[in-house]
């Protein structure tokens, strides 16, 4: 059976080259060629999948299988039964319908003018009502979602995170004294300069040069298409270059996952990450636990003064609060580790609640700036700046927000586990910390579901109380 599907494999590593080379490198006229080949390639790897359902049936009766083998069962069945449950006309109008909501998402977004967007919204709603319909689920249709996404979550399960995490995150806010902004923000910095930084900082952490690649796209990302071939981006915006470093410290985290999974596994169907939530546990450890603590910036401060100027007069004081401002506001992608849940928080509740058929599309911008109010004491003056700044709803992603919140838990738990990390952090020594993950989490790719890996790794699956360990002991100190 693995050695048919390998051609699947084969399909996923071409289609995962083309979607690098579309976000980096190819002119952007072929956007219309590499939709149709695309797609194509999707269509070849699903009548290949459905060809081995014989297969994966003679071998989900056997009783004598190993781990690996009932996890690459476990993945296939869940791959298959997509196929099979999800009808072929929904996923054909959803296919039809995403790439034009995108763009009319970003012209929205542009224009400020969310009733542009709400009939392509309602139709992804609606449609994503029938996948989870087709999917199934034992209480609420966002529970199908939550699974495609998060293999194993329910609503109920991430409610319960968030009503343990938000008070306790209001309550570290309340009484942190972090500043509320830096003055390094707003300086600019010349590409090159920041280049060298991002290179050196990268040799720092100690990436495989040899199986690794840096490049620049519009949103930062990673591609792994096997264990020795894993390729990160980021962007350069000309200045709070921060931005840029934490992209590559991010990115670099999901890499050195991806680069670590056991050789073993590599072309089988659980050659990969667990899911979404366990990879953004790892980038989230790389970024936030390591690359915001004081030890790092440490590190990093000669680095920083050689390449940039106007660091000459600047103190490990002013990087490290610089990295670490807190501040409740509107936008998601540059809050800061304590408010971050909170725009979480707000996606989740209104995609459920979309989901149920509690609230309506139209209803969704004024429930989006109750519960920021709520949450954050701001309120978006605009739609660019409140519901439509995300691309996830365009592109269909429901049930895709709370694995980033699930990734902060998985990096706490990381954080909890790994003893003497400040020390280990001080004299460089990432071999060790890689070493740790690689053990507990790594190597194992996707044999297990991810509840049950964390299980094996930690003792415990998604463990809130880690995470708010974490943030009381870093901005209560
Ligand atoms: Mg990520």
């Amino acid at each position: 059976m693995l050695e048919s599907y390998k051609k699947v494999w084969a399909i996923g590593y071409a289609q995962a080259l083309l979607h690098w080379d579309q976000e980096t490198y190819m002119p952007v006229a072929d956007a219309e060629f590499r939709g149709i080949a695309s797609s194509y390639l999707t269509l070849i790897s699903k009548e290949l999948l459905l060809s081995l359902k014989p297969l994966v049936e003679k071998y989900a009766k056997r009783e004598d299988l190993d781990d690996v083998q009932r996890g690459i069962i476990r993945v296939l069945e869940r791959k298959l039964r997509y196929f099979e449950n999800v009808p072929e006309e929904v996923i054909k109008q959803l296919s039809a319908l995403l790439p034009v909501a995108q763009v009319e998402w970003r012209k929205a977004k542009a224009k400020n003018d969310f009733e542009a967007f709400r009939p392509y919204l309602e139709r992804i709603v609606e449609l994503e009502r029938r996948v989870a319909d087709a999917w199934g689920y034992e209480r609420e249709p966002y529970d199908a979602l939550l699974d495609l996404h998060e293999e194993g979550l329910t609503a109920r399960e991430a409610e319960e995170i968030f009503s343990r995490l938000l008070p306790a995150s209001s309550e570290i806010l309340k009484r942190e004294g972090f500043p509320r902004e830096s003055e390094l923000e707003k300086v600019e910095y010349r590409r090159e300069d920041m280049e060298r930084v991002n290179r050196e900082v990268i040799r720092l952490i100690g990436f495989p040069e040899d199986k690794f690649r840096l490049d620049v796209s519009a949103h930062p990302f990673t591609v792994g298409l096997s264990p020795n071939d894993v390729r990160i981006t980021t962007r350069y915006e000309g200045r709070d270059f921060k931005a840029t470093l934490f992209s590559v410290i991010h990115e670099g985290g999901h890499a050195l996952y991806d680069l670590n999974v056991d050789l073993k596994l590599s072309t089988t169907p659980v050659g990969k990450g667990a899911s979404l939530g366990i990879h953004e546990g790892q980038s989230r450890f790389w970024e936030n636990v390591i690359g915001r603590s004081w030890e790092f910036v440490e590190l990093i401060m000669p680095i920083l003064k050689r390449h940039l100027d106007f660091m000459a007069n600047r103190t490990v004081e002013d990087v490290y609060y610089y990295f670490n401002t807190v501040r409740p506001s509107l936008i998601r992608v540059d809050a800061d580790e304590l408010t971050y849940n909170f725009h979480i928080a707000v996606r989740f509740h209104i995609e459920r609640e979309l989901i149920s058929g509690n609230l309506s599309v139209r209803e969704a911008p004024s429930r989006w700036e109750e519960l920021y109010e709520r949450y954050l004491r701001v309120r978006p003056k605009t739609y660019s700046e409140g519901i439509l700044q995300d691309i996830h709803w365009s592109m269909g992603d429901f049930g895709y927000f709370p694995t980033y919140t699930l990734g902060n838990v998985v990096a706490a738990m990381g954080w909890k586990a790994l003893p003497d990390l400040k020390e280990r952090v001080a004299s460089a020594d990432f071999e060790s910390i890689k070493t740790f993950f690689r053990e507990r989490v790594w190597r194992w790719g996707a044999i297990y579901t991810p509840k049950e890996l964390l299980r094996r790794a930690y003792g415990r699956a998604y463990d809130v109380d880690a995470l708010i360990e974490y943030l009381r002991r870093k901005f209560l100190a």
